[in-house]
């Protein structure tokens, strides 16, 4: 038996081998006894290998000697076991959208991280707990499915209005750029915004933003593969859409991963 823990600013995340078969599980970094509980119960004698951020602190909690391992370097080691294998073969970028943004390129043994963002799952929790009240991520993701980002995003053509515009009209020229004087959220008069309309525009905004560093990434370093990853990304097909069109649109070829968020937990796995 064994455990690899990535410990997120979000998510706990956990891939272990219990009697011989490999599970995925996670707990909230909010609440790192449980999942320090957890795997005292669970995993009484097992070797544990621990990374990110809050790793040391659940370490701590877990009171047993246990591994630690750099969070990157994890991350890049444990998503090659998820990634089909015609796709690791050339060089990629790797998005890890969790919290916040961490970009990377890898060829084969090398990565190399090469930036990232403060935007991520965590601006869209955090922006839609002041716009809207919600504080769940399913109930904001759920809203957010259900709103049209037409309604407070400023696109091109609004821009241009009847004329050719010198790019695609579809673009979104301003991120709720039209959100007009004296606006406010669901009040449900001329003018105002609905939650889910304004939850769609968070997400897009993110969405755009984190497609748009990763396609000059990617440029910059001769790729065109972006590997996408991140609990942000689950159960959230509006930010899915939004990354997929827009690094589409920009010439990349977008790839998102299944259990992607567990890259890191998996890499911390393979140590031990
Ligand atoms: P981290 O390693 O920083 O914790 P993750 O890859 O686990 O990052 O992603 C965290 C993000 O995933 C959150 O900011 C949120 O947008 C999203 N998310 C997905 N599922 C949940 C959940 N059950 N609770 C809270 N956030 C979630």
């Amino acid at each position: 038996d064994a455990a690899g823990i990535d410990a997120g600013g979000t998510l706990v995340k956990i891939a272990y081998v219990k009697g011989g078969v490999r599970r995925l599980c996670k707990f909230r970094s909010d609440r790192l006894t449980e999942a320090a509980d957890w795997l005292r119960k669970e995993l009484p004698a097992a070797p544990l290998c621990l990374t990110g951020g809050k790793g040391a602190k659940l370490a701590a909690l877990i009171g047993r000697d246990t591994e630690m391992m750099p969070e990157f370097e994890a991350t890049c080691a444990g998503i090659r076991l998820l990634l089909p294998p015609a796709l690791g073969e050339s060089a990629f970028l790797l998005a890890n959208v969790g919290t916040g943004t961490s970009v990377h390129v890898i060829d084969g043994e090398r990565n190399l991280r090469i930036g990232g963002t403060g935007l991520g799952g965590g601006t869209i929790v955090g922006l839609a707990r002041l716009l809207t009240g919600l504080d769940e991520y399913e109930a904001i993701v759920t809203a957010a499915a259900k709103g049209d980002r037409g309604t407070a995003d400023l696109k091109v053509r609004h821009i241009y209005e009847g004329m050719e515009p010198p790019i695609d009209g579809d673009l979104t020229a301003s991120n709720f750029g039209r959100v007009f004087p004296g606006a406010v959220i669901g009040s449900g008069e001329e003018g105002s915004i609905s939650r889910e309309d304004a939850l769609a525009s968070v997400i897009g905004m993110v969405g755009e933003a984190v497609a748009t560093l990763c396609v000059h990434a990617a440029a910059a370093h001769g790729v065109k593969t972006i590997v996408y990853i991140g609990s942000s990304f689950n159960g959230n097909a509006p930010l899915r859409q939004a990354v997929e069109s827009y690094t589409r649109f920009r010439g990349g070829e977008p790839h998102f991963v299944e259990n992607g968020e567990f890259s890191g937990a998996l890499g911390a796995l393979l140590r031990l």
